[in-house]
């Protein structure tokens, strides 16, 4: 048996588990807290960026993914703030694509600059983008995001689609008045261009004291998209995620439920994030970090990164203590310093 196929088997025998015996084999890394939208509803616009010394570099980043995938990381999914507005950011595809272990790397991406990538990320081992989008209206857009870049997000979805960074899902926040009236061209989208669209309930994610006034629950957009048919279960949509899919009778695409406050899947949860500024984050809506950047700088060895690794894991909590409107446990530091 050749050395790589038993390094292979070794590699396959490793497992993460949290205290909670939950397999963790996903990382979700925010390369950088930069954003070139300023979305009403995300903290980006608010905050004052990190420097570039703050965040981990490209190789800090592939070190810490490349122990990780010993330990049985085998996912990794790459966001911020904007990914694509950090510099040479196809490297950092091409460097995590190149660690073995790692057999899946995503994107999630407002799609601004996806039509300029699209080529570069697939040719570098990209697999697949998720592309965040509000609205269909371009006057809507520029009011959401203070851009009027929807031709250049409508164009970012065309590329992905040529170049086969597939599926491509379509991630939308709908909010009372200000975008839950196109719940349902969104769901038509499903049925007339093959989307995959996936409706994500707003998180008290740096808003003061955990408000989510505004949120729309998956029960009313259900209700919205009703007239469209009859929503039928579906399990062929491939990824790592909480939602829940379904189709209309008749659509190549899909629509997808991602509930994290009327019906949280914390029981399923399967992934540990890296903040921008190098922190190991057991839990989107927990306040809990472990700092593995200064053990990255001061040339900590393999196992000690593991022990880091494994300390993130264990204190994943058994389900975030979000309640009814109110999150004590949320805190200020932004979405795209945690990576959405
Ligand atoms: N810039 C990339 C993008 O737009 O996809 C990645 C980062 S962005 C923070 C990731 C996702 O988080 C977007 O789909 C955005 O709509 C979502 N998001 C931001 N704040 C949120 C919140 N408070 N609740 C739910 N989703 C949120």
């Amino acid at each position: 048996m050749s050395e790589t196929i038993q390094s292979k088997e070794n590699r396959m025998k490793q497992a993460l588990y949290d205290s909670w015996h939950r397999q963790v084999n996903y990382l979700r890394i925010s390369v950088t807290d930069h954003c070139n939208l300023n979305c009403i509803y995300c903290s980006a616009s608010t905050m004052l960026p990190l420097k570039h010394e703050d965040i981990l570099s490209y190789e800090e980043i592939e070190t810490l993914v490349r122990v990780a995938a010993e330990m049985g990381i085998n996912k990794v999914r790459l966001t911020g703030g904007e990914p694509l507005m950090r510099p040479h950011f196809t490297t950092l595809v091409r460097m995590i694509a190149g660690i073995d272990g790692i057999d899946d790397i995503s994107l999630t991406t407002n799609g601004i600059l996806l039509s300029r990538y699209a080529e570069e990320l697939k040719e570098a081992g990209l697999k697949r983008v998720n592309i965040s989008l509000d609205t269909l209206k371009p006057d809507r857009f520029k009011r959401i995001t203070g851009h009027d870049r929807l031709k250049d997000v409508l164009a970012g979805i065309e590329s992905a689609d040529r170049v086969g960074l597939k599926p491509i899902k379509i991630n939308m926040v709908p909010l009372e008045n200000i975008n839950d009236d196109e719940v349902i061209d969104f769901a038509r989208k499903t049925i007339d261009e093959g989307w995959n669209v996936r409706y994500i309930e707003f998180m008290p994610i740096g808003t003061p004291n955990g408000d989510i006034s505004g949120m729309v629950t998956t029960g009313q957009i259900k209700e919205r998209i009703q007239s469209l048919g009859e929503l039928v279960s579906y399990t062929g949509l491939e990824g790592n995620g909480p939602a829940r899919y379904y189709q209309f009778p008749g659509a190549k695409g899909t629509i997808g439920f991602i509930t994290p406050i009327t019906e949280h899947f914390c029981h399923t949860c399967n992934r540990l994030r890296v903040t921008s500024d190098g922190n190991l984050r057991p839990c989107l809506l927990a306040r809990e970090e472990v700092n593995v950047k200064d053990a990255l700088r001061s040339g900590a060895g393999k196992d000690e990164l593991k022990e880091i690794i494994q300390k993130a894991v264990n204190i994943k909590r058994q389900q975030h203590n979000l309640d009814g409107r109110l999150a004590p446990d949320a805190d200020d530091r932004p979405m795209c310093q945690i990576g959405g």
